[in-house]
C-alpha cells in the first residue's frame, strides 16, 4: 500500500469520524507490508560484537502512543525497537508487551533503558525492581539491550555498584547486552567504557549538527575497535527549527547523513506517525546521500535548530550554574518532539522550579555554542513544571 492511499484513507477515516476503522486498515496493511521487492529492502548492519544485525533504521518507540505505527514499522521490515521504562510512565514498554506478544521472539529485538540514583543506600535492590518492572510491563523474559540511561558524567560509567548491577541482569540473563546512552560528555565517555570492559552497545546522540564530530568519530572508532556497537539517537537535531515548529528539517536528509559513517549500526528516530515513518522508509530505501541533501543539510549548519550541544559552556557562565544543557533538552521534548510530559518529567527529576531564573537581573550566560538564547528559552519552558500532569500529554 503506497503512503499517498494510506494518508487518503485517513483523511477519509477522519472524516467518517470512523476511527476504529483505522486498525483495521492497517490489519490490511500487515498481511501485504513485508518488503517485496530489492527496492524495498534496507540494509543491515552488525552491532559490534553483540552478533545482532539489525536495519540501518530502528524505530524509537519514545513518543509512540499508536501500537498501529509500531505494527506498520514491523511489517515494513524493521526490527528493532527502542524504548525506555520512563516512558509515558511505563505505558510505551506496556504497549510494546501486548504488540509483541504473539510475535516470534526471533523476529525483533527490544531495548530498553533504565535511570538510577547510586545516591541511594538502596541503589541495588531498586535497580533490579525497575528491570524486574520493565520486563514485566514487556511480557518477555529478557531485552536484548539492557542501557543505564542518560548517563551525564565520566565517572559514573565506571561506578563499581553500577558496573555489579549490570554484570548481574547480564548473568541472569535479563539483559542479552548491556549499554549505556549519553548526551554528554561523549569521547570522554566512550573511553571510560571501552576501559570498563562491559559496555556493549553506546547510544549517543549523533547528528549533521554537532560541534565536536572529528573527537566524537575518533571514539566511536575506538569504541568499535574495542568491539562496541554505536547506535544513534537525535539524528534530526530537534527535528524542527523554531519554537512555533513552522520549520521542519528533512528528516530523510539527517539519516542519511548518518549513516555515511559506517560505524553507527543503526538509528532509531522517533516516528510517532505513518507520514513519519514513510519519510524515515524512504530515506531507509535510498540510504546513500545524495547531492540534494548534502547541499539542503550543509545550508542548515549555521541555522539555530533546538538541538543543545551539550557542551557545557553555559553552566560555567551561569551565576545559578543551572543545569542549562538538560533544560534546553526539556525544551527540545516540549517544542520539537511535542512531547510535554517528558519535558515536565526531565525538569522534575533536576528539581527546577518554574522560576529558575529569578533574583538574575542581567543573564551571564553570554555565549552558547547553538546559538540560544538561554535565558529566553528557560523562562519559555520551566513553567511547565506547574501544569498538572493530567493536562500534559
Ligand atoms: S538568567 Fe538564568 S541562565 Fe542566565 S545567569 Fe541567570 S540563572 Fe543563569
Ligand atoms: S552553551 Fe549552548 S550548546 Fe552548549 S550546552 Fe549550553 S545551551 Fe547547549
Amino acid at each position: 500500500m503506497k503512503s499517498i492511499n494510506r494518508r487518503k484513507f485517513l483523511s477519509i477515516s477522519a472524516i467518517a469520524g470512523a476511527s476504529a476503522v483505522v486498525p483495521q486498515m492497517i490489519g490490511n496493511k500487515s498481511a501485504m507490508a513485508a518488503p517485496i521487492d530489492d527496492k524495498k529492502k534496507i540494509a543491515t548492519r552488525m552491532l559490534g560484537k553483540t552478533g545482532m544485525e539489525i536495519p540501518i533504521l530502528s524505530m524509537g518507540v519514545m513518543r509512540a502512543d499508536n501500537p498501529a505505527v509500531v505494527r506498520a514499522a514491523y511489517n515494513s521490515g524493521l526490527t528493532h525497537f527502542d524504548t525506555a521504562h520512563g516512558y509515558q510512565n511505563g505505558k510505551n514498554e506496556e504497549m510494546l508487551g501486548v504488540f509483541f506478544k504473539d510475535k516470534d521472539r526471533s523476529t525483533f529485538t527490544i531495548a530498553t533503558k533504565g535511570k538510577f540514583n547510586l545516591r541511594s543506600d538502596n541503589f541495588e535492590q531498586e535497580y533490579e525492581d525497575l528491570l524486574n518492572t520493565s520486563l514485566r510491563r514487556l511480557q518477555m523474559d529478557y531485552v536484548d539491550i539492557f542501557y543505564a540511561h542518560a548517563i551525564g558524567d565520566t565517572e559514573t560509567i565506571n561506578n563499581p555498584r553500577l558496573i555489579k548491577m549490570l554484570k548481574k541482569f547480564k548473568d541472569e540473563g535479563k539483559a542479552k547486552h548491556i549499554g549505556f546512552s549519553t548526551h554528554a560528555h561523549k569521547p570522554a565517555q566512550i573511553d571510560e567504557a571501552i576501559a570498563a570492559g562491559i559496555y556493549e552497545v553506546c547510544l549517543v546522540s549523533y547528528n549533521f549538527k554537532l560541534n565536536i564530530l572529528p573527537e566524537l568519530d575518533a571514539a566511536i572508532q575506538r569504541g568499535v575497535d574495542a568491539g562496541m556497537g554505536f547506535v544513534a539517537m537525535k539524528s534530526m537535531a530537534g527535528g524542527v527549527a523554531d519554537a512555533e515548529a513552522k520549520s521542519k528539517v528533512n528528516g530523510a536528509a539527517c539519516l542519511r547523513w548518518v549513516w555515511q559513517n559506517k560505524n553507527i549500526t543503526t538509528a532509531i528516530p522517533g516516528f510517532t506517525s505513518f507520514d513519519l515513518l514513510d519519510n524515515c522508509l524512504e530515506a531507509a530505501y535510498s540510504p546513500n546521500l545524495g547531492e540534494l541533501d548534502a547541499k539542503y543539510l550543509a545550508g542548515l549548519k549555521e541555522t539555530e535548530l533546538l538541538f543543545c550541544q551539550n557542551c557545557g559552556d553555559c553552566v560555567k557562565q551561569c551565576s545559578k550554574h543551572l543545569p542549562v544543557p538538560d533544560i534546553m533538552r526539556a525544551y527540545m521534548y516540549n517544542y520539537g518532539y511535542k512531547y510535554p510530559s517528558l519535558s515536565q518529567d526531565t525538569l522534575i527529576e533536576l528539581a527546577i522550579a518554574s522560576n529558575a531564573c529569578s533574583g538574575c537581573e542581567k543573564c551571564t550566560v553570554t555565549h552558547c555554542s547553538s546559538g540560544f538564547n538561554v535565558a529566553g528559552k528557560i523562562a519559555a519552558i520551566t513553567p511547565i513544571v506547574d501544569v498538572p500532569s493530567c493536562f500534559l500529554a
